[in-house]
Protein backbone atom coordinates (compact mmCIF):
# COMPACT_ATOMS: atom_id res chain seq x y z
CA UNK A 1 0.00 0.00 0.00
CA UNK A 2 1.66 3.52 -0.98
CA UNK A 3 2.08 4.32 2.17
CA UNK A 4 1.77 8.53 1.10
CA UNK A 5 -1.56 8.27 0.00
CA UNK A 6 -2.74 6.29 3.07
CA UNK A 7 -1.22 9.10 5.02
CA UNK A 8 -2.80 11.48 2.91
CA UNK A 9 -6.23 10.07 3.57
CA UNK A 10 -5.84 9.55 7.14
CA UNK A 11 -5.38 13.30 7.23
CA UNK A 12 -7.74 14.67 4.23
CA UNK A 13 -9.86 12.04 4.35
CA UNK A 14 -12.44 11.13 1.21
CA UNK A 15 -15.58 11.73 -0.23
CA UNK A 16 -17.54 8.86 0.51
CA UNK A 17 -21.09 7.82 2.54
CA UNK A 18 -20.14 5.76 5.45
CA UNK A 19 -22.99 3.96 7.84
CA UNK A 20 -20.57 3.21 10.26
CA UNK A 21 -18.92 6.56 12.11
CA UNK A 22 -18.45 7.82 15.36
CA UNK A 23 -18.95 11.49 14.79
CA UNK A 24 -18.29 12.23 18.51
CA UNK A 25 -16.88 10.71 21.82
CA UNK A 26 -13.60 9.51 23.67
CA UNK A 27 -10.14 10.18 22.09
CA UNK A 28 -8.56 11.75 18.90
CA UNK A 29 -11.03 10.00 16.41
CA UNK A 30 -13.65 11.27 14.41
CA UNK A 31 -14.38 8.80 11.40
CA UNK A 32 -16.16 7.00 9.13
CA UNK A 33 -14.82 3.05 9.21
CA UNK A 34 -13.75 1.55 5.62
CA UNK A 35 -11.89 -0.96 4.71
CA UNK A 36 -8.49 -0.11 2.28
CA UNK A 37 -6.90 -3.02 0.56
CA UNK A 38 -8.90 -4.84 3.56
CA UNK A 39 -7.60 -3.11 6.70
CA UNK A 40 -9.34 -1.55 8.66
CA UNK A 41 -9.25 2.71 8.48
CA UNK A 42 -11.18 5.07 10.28
CA UNK A 43 -10.92 8.40 7.55
CA UNK A 44 -12.44 11.85 8.07
CA UNK A 45 -15.69 11.91 5.83
CA UNK A 46 -14.72 15.22 4.48
CA UNK A 47 -17.01 16.34 1.59
CA UNK A 48 -13.89 18.58 0.77
CA UNK A 49 -11.19 15.86 0.14
CA UNK A 50 -9.49 15.49 -3.31
CA UNK A 51 -10.21 11.85 -2.66
CA UNK A 52 -12.94 10.07 -4.31
CA UNK A 53 -14.68 6.33 -3.87
CA UNK A 54 -15.70 5.13 -7.46
CA UNK A 55 -16.51 1.51 -8.36
CA UNK A 56 -14.53 0.53 -4.81
CA UNK A 57 -11.27 2.34 -5.69
CA UNK A 58 -9.87 5.62 -4.51
CA UNK A 59 -9.10 8.02 -7.17
CA UNK A 60 -7.42 11.13 -6.40
CA UNK A 61 -9.02 12.98 -9.93
CA UNK A 62 -8.75 10.95 -13.06
CA UNK A 63 -5.77 8.87 -11.04
CA UNK A 64 -6.41 5.24 -9.52
CA UNK A 65 -4.39 5.28 -6.54
CA UNK A 66 -4.50 1.22 -6.89
CA UNK A 67 -6.44 1.59 -3.13
CA UNK A 68 -9.55 -0.71 -3.24
CA UNK A 69 -11.93 0.54 -0.38
CA UNK A 70 -15.24 -0.95 0.81
CA UNK A 71 -17.25 0.91 3.53
CA UNK A 72 -18.03 -0.87 6.55
CA UNK A 73 -22.29 -1.37 6.58
CA UNK A 74 -24.10 -1.03 9.69
CA UNK A 75 -24.11 -3.98 11.84
CA UNK A 76 -27.25 -6.10 12.30
CA UNK A 77 -26.71 -5.80 16.46
CA UNK A 78 -27.57 -1.94 15.96
CA UNK A 79 -31.09 -2.57 15.85
CA UNK A 80 -31.66 -4.90 19.22
CA UNK A 81 -32.44 -3.07 22.24
CA UNK A 82 -31.29 -3.75 25.80
CA UNK A 83 -33.93 -6.17 28.59
CA UNK A 84 -33.99 -2.66 30.26
CA UNK A 85 -34.85 -0.70 26.58
CA UNK A 86 -31.72 0.76 25.72
CA UNK A 87 -30.65 0.60 22.20
CA UNK A 88 -27.74 -1.81 21.55
CA UNK A 89 -25.79 1.24 19.05
CA UNK A 90 -26.39 3.36 22.81
CA UNK A 91 -24.48 0.88 24.64
CA UNK A 92 -21.60 -0.13 22.21
CA UNK A 93 -20.56 0.64 18.60
CA UNK A 94 -18.96 -1.26 15.49
CA UNK A 95 -15.12 -0.19 15.04
CA UNK A 96 -13.40 -0.95 11.76
CA UNK A 97 -14.94 -4.50 10.31
CA UNK A 98 -15.05 -6.46 13.35
CA UNK A 99 -14.47 -4.96 16.59
CA UNK A 100 -16.78 -3.67 19.15
CA UNK A 101 -16.23 -0.36 21.01
CA UNK A 102 -17.57 1.27 24.20
CA UNK A 103 -16.94 3.83 26.33
CA UNK A 104 -18.22 3.09 30.34
CA UNK A 105 -18.53 5.93 31.61
CA UNK A 106 -19.17 8.66 28.97
CA UNK A 107 -18.59 11.76 31.37
CA UNK A 108 -15.10 12.51 32.64
CA UNK A 109 -14.06 14.38 35.79
CA UNK A 110 -11.74 16.52 33.51
CA UNK A 111 -14.24 17.73 31.29
CA UNK A 112 -14.46 21.54 32.69
CA UNK A 113 -12.84 23.68 29.95
CA UNK A 114 -9.46 24.26 31.94
CA UNK A 115 -8.87 20.92 32.08
CA UNK A 116 -10.39 18.78 29.61
CA UNK A 117 -7.89 17.14 26.65
CA UNK A 118 -8.07 19.41 23.77
CA UNK A 119 -8.85 16.66 21.38
CA UNK A 120 -11.32 15.32 22.92
CA UNK A 121 -15.25 15.24 22.77
CA UNK A 122 -16.23 12.26 25.41
CA UNK A 123 -19.68 14.17 26.62
CA UNK A 124 -20.27 15.54 23.20
CA UNK A 125 -21.89 12.31 22.07
CA UNK A 126 -23.54 11.80 25.56
CA UNK A 127 -25.55 15.10 25.57
CA UNK A 128 -25.73 14.47 21.71
CA UNK A 129 -28.26 12.20 22.94
CA UNK A 130 -26.20 9.01 21.24
CA UNK A 131 -25.16 7.07 24.20
CA UNK A 132 -25.26 6.49 28.34
CA UNK A 133 -23.61 8.29 30.46
CA UNK A 134 -23.01 5.17 32.24
CA UNK A 135 -23.61 1.04 30.75
CA UNK A 136 -23.74 -1.67 33.18
CA UNK A 137 -21.67 -4.75 33.18
CA UNK A 138 -25.71 -6.44 32.20
CA UNK A 139 -25.92 -3.98 29.32
CA UNK A 140 -22.33 -4.88 28.20
CA UNK A 141 -22.55 -8.03 28.13
CA UNK A 142 -26.07 -8.50 25.92
CA UNK A 143 -24.63 -6.52 23.55
CA UNK A 144 -21.60 -8.12 23.15
CA UNK A 145 -23.44 -11.38 23.03
CA UNK A 146 -25.62 -10.41 20.62
CA UNK A 147 -22.71 -8.36 18.33
CA UNK A 148 -20.63 -12.08 18.55
CA UNK A 149 -23.23 -13.65 16.99
CA UNK A 150 -24.97 -11.36 14.76
CA UNK A 151 -22.70 -9.71 13.12
CA UNK A 152 -19.23 -12.08 13.63
CA UNK A 153 -17.36 -9.64 16.57
CA UNK A 154 -13.83 -10.46 16.94
CA UNK A 155 -12.46 -8.01 19.71
CA UNK A 156 -13.78 -5.52 22.06
CA UNK A 157 -12.31 -2.32 23.30
CA UNK A 158 -13.15 -1.31 26.48
CA UNK A 159 -12.72 2.44 27.46
CA UNK A 160 -13.82 5.09 30.55
CA UNK A 161 -13.83 8.77 30.97
CA UNK A 162 -11.97 9.29 34.30
CA UNK A 163 -14.20 8.95 37.56
CA UNK A 164 -13.43 10.60 40.87
CA UNK A 165 -12.24 7.32 42.43
CA UNK A 166 -8.65 7.03 43.02
CA UNK A 167 -8.24 4.25 40.43
CA UNK A 168 -9.45 6.81 37.87
CA UNK A 169 -12.26 4.25 36.91
CA UNK A 170 -10.31 1.34 35.78
CA UNK A 171 -11.89 -0.92 39.09
CA UNK A 172 -15.27 -0.48 37.55
CA UNK A 173 -13.06 -2.07 34.00
CA UNK A 174 -12.53 -5.36 36.34
CA UNK A 175 -16.82 -5.63 36.10
CA UNK A 176 -17.33 -4.97 33.28
CA UNK A 177 -15.30 -7.55 32.08
CA UNK A 178 -16.24 -10.16 33.80
CA UNK A 179 -19.13 -9.94 32.70
CA UNK A 180 -18.75 -10.20 29.00
CA UNK A 181 -16.46 -13.27 29.28
CA UNK A 182 -19.24 -14.90 31.38
CA UNK A 183 -22.22 -14.33 28.80
CA UNK A 184 -19.27 -14.79 25.46
CA UNK A 185 -16.06 -17.10 26.66
CA UNK A 186 -12.84 -15.57 25.12
CA UNK A 187 -13.47 -13.03 23.50
CA UNK A 188 -10.49 -11.23 23.05
CA UNK A 189 -10.90 -7.86 25.28
CA UNK A 190 -8.32 -4.56 25.42
CA UNK A 191 -9.25 -1.82 28.48
CA UNK A 192 -7.91 1.42 28.23
CA UNK A 193 -7.17 3.26 31.60
CA UNK A 194 -5.18 6.06 33.24
CA UNK A 195 -2.40 4.81 35.85
CA UNK A 196 -5.02 3.85 38.40
CA UNK A 197 -3.05 4.76 41.80
CA UNK A 198 -3.28 1.08 43.17
CA UNK A 199 -1.21 -0.61 40.36
CA UNK A 200 -2.90 -4.08 41.85
CA UNK A 201 -6.07 -3.17 39.50
CA UNK A 202 -4.15 -4.43 36.77
CA UNK A 203 -3.31 -7.54 37.89
CA UNK A 204 -7.06 -7.85 38.83
CA UNK A 205 -7.90 -6.92 35.22
CA UNK A 206 -5.35 -9.69 33.83
CA UNK A 207 -7.48 -12.40 36.10
CA UNK A 208 -10.65 -11.17 35.09
CA UNK A 209 -9.66 -12.62 31.65
CA UNK A 210 -8.62 -8.76 29.68
CA UNK A 211 -6.40 -9.86 26.83
CA UNK A 212 -4.50 -6.67 26.60
CA UNK A 213 -4.12 -3.23 28.20
CA UNK A 214 -4.16 0.69 26.75
CA UNK A 215 -2.94 3.48 29.31
CA UNK A 216 -3.01 6.53 27.12
CA UNK A 217 0.03 9.13 27.55
CA UNK A 218 -0.88 10.85 23.68
CA UNK A 219 2.81 12.96 24.35
CA UNK A 220 5.62 11.92 26.39
CA UNK A 221 6.54 16.24 26.06
CA UNK A 222 5.17 17.17 29.61
CA UNK A 223 5.21 20.87 28.34
CA UNK A 224 2.80 19.61 25.13
CA UNK A 225 1.34 17.72 27.98
CA UNK A 226 0.06 20.66 30.19
CA UNK A 227 -0.82 22.67 27.04
CA UNK A 228 -3.06 19.79 25.45
CA UNK A 229 -4.18 17.96 28.73
CA UNK A 230 -4.57 19.96 31.80
CA UNK A 231 -5.88 17.96 33.61
CA UNK A 232 -4.68 14.68 32.47
CA UNK A 233 -1.17 16.61 32.05
CA UNK A 234 -1.08 16.58 35.64
CA UNK A 235 -0.76 12.80 36.07
CA UNK A 236 3.52 12.64 36.68
CA UNK A 237 4.84 10.64 33.96
CA UNK A 238 6.24 8.25 36.56
CA UNK A 239 3.09 7.04 37.51
CA UNK A 240 2.23 6.02 33.42
CA UNK A 241 6.33 4.66 33.49
CA UNK A 242 5.25 2.52 37.01
CA UNK A 243 2.00 1.30 35.45
CA UNK A 244 3.13 0.83 32.07
CA UNK A 245 5.71 -1.40 33.71
CA UNK A 246 3.50 -3.25 35.99
CA UNK A 247 1.08 -3.85 32.91
CA UNK A 248 4.20 -5.05 30.89
CA UNK A 249 5.18 -7.88 33.90
CA UNK A 250 1.12 -8.67 34.10
CA UNK A 251 -0.38 -8.85 30.27
CA UNK A 252 2.90 -9.58 28.54
CA UNK A 253 5.33 -7.87 26.06
CA UNK A 254 3.54 -6.37 23.23
CA UNK A 255 0.04 -6.68 24.68
CA UNK A 256 0.39 -3.02 26.76
CA UNK A 257 -0.31 -0.03 24.31
CA UNK A 258 -0.44 3.69 24.81
CA UNK A 259 -1.41 6.35 22.28
CA UNK A 260 1.06 9.29 20.74
CA UNK A 261 -0.36 11.48 18.76
CA UNK A 262 1.08 13.27 15.87
CA UNK A 263 0.62 16.93 15.19
CA UNK A 264 0.41 18.34 18.87
CA UNK A 265 3.20 20.31 18.15
CA UNK A 266 5.77 17.93 19.62
CA UNK A 267 9.69 17.86 17.70
CA UNK A 268 9.11 14.45 15.68
CA UNK A 269 12.62 13.50 16.50
CA UNK A 270 11.66 13.67 20.28
CA UNK A 271 8.34 12.13 19.55
CA UNK A 272 10.17 9.17 17.76
CA UNK A 273 12.87 8.78 20.27
CA UNK A 274 9.67 8.42 23.01
CA UNK A 275 8.63 5.85 21.17
CA UNK A 276 11.68 3.81 20.86
CA UNK A 277 12.02 4.20 25.10
CA UNK A 278 8.39 2.63 25.18
CA UNK A 279 9.14 0.03 22.57
CA UNK A 280 11.93 -1.01 25.05
CA UNK A 281 10.09 -1.59 27.94
CA UNK A 282 7.57 -3.68 25.63
CA UNK A 283 4.47 -0.95 25.31
CA UNK A 284 3.78 -0.59 21.92
CA UNK A 285 3.57 3.10 20.73
CA UNK A 286 0.73 3.78 18.61
CA UNK A 287 1.22 7.01 16.72
CA UNK A 288 -1.59 8.41 15.19
CA UNK A 289 -2.27 11.59 13.49
CA UNK A 290 -4.40 14.17 15.61
CA UNK A 291 -7.58 15.09 13.71
CA UNK A 292 -9.54 18.44 14.92
CA UNK A 293 -12.84 16.73 15.15
CA UNK A 294 -15.94 18.89 15.44
CA UNK A 295 -17.27 19.79 19.05
CA UNK A 296 -13.42 19.65 20.80
CA UNK A 297 -11.78 23.13 21.93
CA UNK A 298 -8.62 22.47 19.67
CA UNK A 299 -11.36 22.70 16.44
CA UNK A 300 -13.26 25.59 18.22
CA UNK A 301 -9.62 27.47 18.20
CA UNK A 302 -8.62 26.87 14.65
CA UNK A 303 -5.93 23.89 15.24
CA UNK A 304 -5.76 22.23 12.06
CA UNK A 305 -4.49 18.52 11.50
CA UNK A 306 -0.52 18.21 10.84
CA UNK A 307 1.16 17.31 7.58
CA UNK A 308 0.54 14.73 5.74
CA UNK A 309 4.33 14.17 5.22
CA UNK A 310 4.83 14.42 9.04
CA UNK A 311 2.23 11.61 9.73
CA UNK A 312 4.29 9.49 6.94
CA UNK A 313 7.48 10.26 8.64
CA UNK A 314 6.56 9.33 12.17
CA UNK A 315 4.63 6.38 10.90
CA UNK A 316 7.48 5.17 8.86
CA UNK A 317 10.45 5.27 11.22
CA UNK A 318 8.38 3.92 14.28
CA UNK A 319 6.95 0.82 12.21
CA UNK A 320 10.95 0.41 11.44
CA UNK A 321 11.84 0.73 15.02
CA UNK A 322 8.89 -2.11 15.77
CA UNK A 323 9.70 -4.42 13.02
CA UNK A 324 13.70 -4.32 14.28
CA UNK A 325 12.31 -5.43 18.15
CA UNK A 326 9.65 -8.08 16.84
CA UNK A 327 6.28 -5.86 17.73
CA UNK A 328 3.75 -5.75 15.59
CA UNK A 329 0.43 -4.61 16.38
CA UNK A 330 -1.00 -7.75 14.46
CA UNK A 331 0.88 -9.35 17.38
CA UNK A 332 -2.18 -7.76 19.99
CA UNK A 333 -4.25 -9.52 21.17
CA UNK A 334 -7.08 -7.15 21.10
CA UNK A 335 -7.43 -3.34 21.12
CA UNK A 336 -6.92 -0.06 19.12
CA UNK A 337 -2.71 -1.30 18.27
CA UNK A 338 -4.84 -4.90 17.23
CA UNK A 339 -7.35 -2.86 14.71
CA UNK A 340 -4.81 -0.09 13.62
CA UNK A 341 -7.43 1.94 12.25
CA UNK A 342 -7.15 5.20 13.65
CA UNK A 343 -3.52 5.59 12.71
CA UNK A 344 -1.13 4.32 9.51
CA UNK A 345 1.24 2.85 11.73
CA UNK A 346 0.01 -1.34 9.95
CA UNK A 347 -0.12 0.31 6.59
CA UNK A 348 3.85 1.40 7.52
CA UNK A 349 4.47 -1.86 8.28
CA UNK A 350 4.86 -1.57 12.16
S1 LIG B 1 -7.91 2.15 16.40
FE1 LIG B 1 -9.15 2.00 18.29
S2 LIG B 1 -10.51 3.82 18.25
FE2 LIG B 1 -9.64 3.56 16.18
S3 LIG B 1 -11.19 2.33 15.10
FE3 LIG B 1 -9.69 0.89 15.91
S4 LIG B 1 -10.50 0.25 17.90
FE4 LIG B 1 -11.61 2.10 17.30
Amino acid sequence: MSIDVRSDLAVRGVRVPTPVRRPAGAGPSDDGHVLIDGQNAALPINPLSPYEVRDDKVWLGDADTGLSLQVVRRPRFYDGETADGVPYEKIARLHGRDILATTVVQTCIRYAEDQRCRFCTIEESLTAGATVAAKTPAQLAEVAEAAVRLDGITQMVMTTGTTTGPDRGARNLVRCVSAVLAAVPGLPIQVQIEPPGDLRVIDDLRAAGTASIGIHVESLDDEVRRRWMPGKGAVPMAEYEAAWDRAVAVFGRNQVSTYLLIGLGEDPDDLVAGAARLIDRGVYPFVVPFRPMPGTLARRDGVTAPAPSLVRDVSERVARLLREAGMLGADQKAGCAACGACGVLQAAGG
